[in-house]
Formats: C-alpha cells, structure tokens, sequence
C-alpha cells in the first residue's frame, strides 16, 4: 500500500490552457497584455484567483461582475476536459488498494472551484489546500506522523520538490512534467537524481 499526494495544477490539470484563455478574455475586453501579466505577478503571493487579479487591475464594477461571471462559465465548461487523460484511470485503478490525497496551494476558493468543475474532487475525496507561504513539506511531515504508509509525492514545482528533498522525509519524490505547463521548461539538476522525471502518471505504473 502506497499513499500518493497529488499537487493539482499542472500535475493533474492543465493550468495554463485556464491562464491563457482567462487572459485571451481580459485582453479582449481591452486591457493591455502588459498589465494582465504584471497585476497576476502581484497577486501570485497572496495566492491568486480571478477576483484578486480584477480587483489588481482596478476595473469598474459592471466590467468586474461581467468578466467574472464570464471566467465562472468558462471554468465550468472547459475543466472536465482539462484533467489530463491519464488522471482518471490512474487515480481509479488506486482506489482500493492505496491512499490518495490532493495537496495544493494557493486561494481556497479558487482551488475548490477549479478542483470542483473538473471533478477531480469526486475521484479524489481527500484534498488539502494550504496557504499560499505554507511548506508542503512540513503537511507530508504530518501526514506521516498521522499514517506511517509510504509517500509517493508528486508535483510540476521544483521549489516544493526540492524542500522535500531537503527534509530527508522517507517520501518517494516524481516531478511531473507535462509539456506545455510553465514549470515544464527548465530541466533541473536534481532531475533523476533526487526524483524520477515523468510526463504523465501512467510512468509510475
Ligand atoms: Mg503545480
């Protein structure tokens, strides 16, 4: 018996077809490209969503409500096709003999809401969200303390691979590195040394 933690974004979902279209539509409404990336930059830390991201860009309430209501129906839309392929029957083929959790970060809201539309929540019941400074690390540290079963953590963020790595937690690692995501560029020199390199999970069967 194995309990795999998931990160989500770019690791079950595919984050970066949202970012696009979200900013193909606040570009379409006449805000400058520029200033899209630099108000998502600032908010980033805090942990980002849409509503943080409009009221950065400082727009007026009727544009506000109407991009937002127009991000809600897109989200709903398009991410039960954003889960990767391989999510599901991976995630299916686990779910009596192993443990399973989603460990993500950032806005609560905004995590459920893109976890809820693609229904990742469905297949994987136990999901985590820590705040945006908060250390994954330190809640692997706490799910062992709480069920010694082995940990196979996988996540697209090298920064979150490498704390890992660093607190010599008894945590198999795998980055995952699905082509097109913006963490999926730059190799790093801890690739198959201290974690397998994977590009779907159907590697880790
Ligand atoms: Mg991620």
């Amino acid at each position: 018996m194995r309990h795999y933690v998931y990160d989500f974004d770019s690791t079950l979902y595919a984050t970066q077809a949202v970012w696009e279209m979200w900013s193909e539509m606040l570009v379409g409404a006449g805000l400058d490209a520029a200033s899209v990336f630099a108000s998502y930059q600032e908010v980033l830390p805090r942990g980002y969503s849409p509503r943080k991201h409009i009221d950065a860009l400082g727009l007026d309430d009727a544009l506000r409500d109407c991009l937002i209501v127009r991000f809600g129906a897109m989200l709903t839309d398009r991410s039960p096709s954003l889960l990767f392929d391989d999510v599901a029957p991976f995630v299916e083929s686990r779910r009596d003999a192993h443990r399973q959790t989603i460990l993500t970060q950032g806005d609560r809201d905004h995590q459920w809401e893109k976890m809820r539309a693609s229904g990742i929540d469905l297949l994987v019941p136990r999901v985590v969200v820590t705040e945006p400074s908060g250390s994954k690390a330190e809640r692997l540290a706490a799910m062992l303390a709480e069920d010694p079963t082995p940990i196979t953590f996988v996540d697209d963020n090298p920064h979150h691979l490498v704390a890992v790595h660093q607190s010599g937690l008894p945590v198999t690692i795998v980055r995952m590195m699905r082509p097109g995501e913006t963490l999926a560029i730059a190799p790093h020199e801890l690739d198959g040394v201290a974690w397998k390199v994977v590009a779907s999970l159907r590697e880790l069967d």
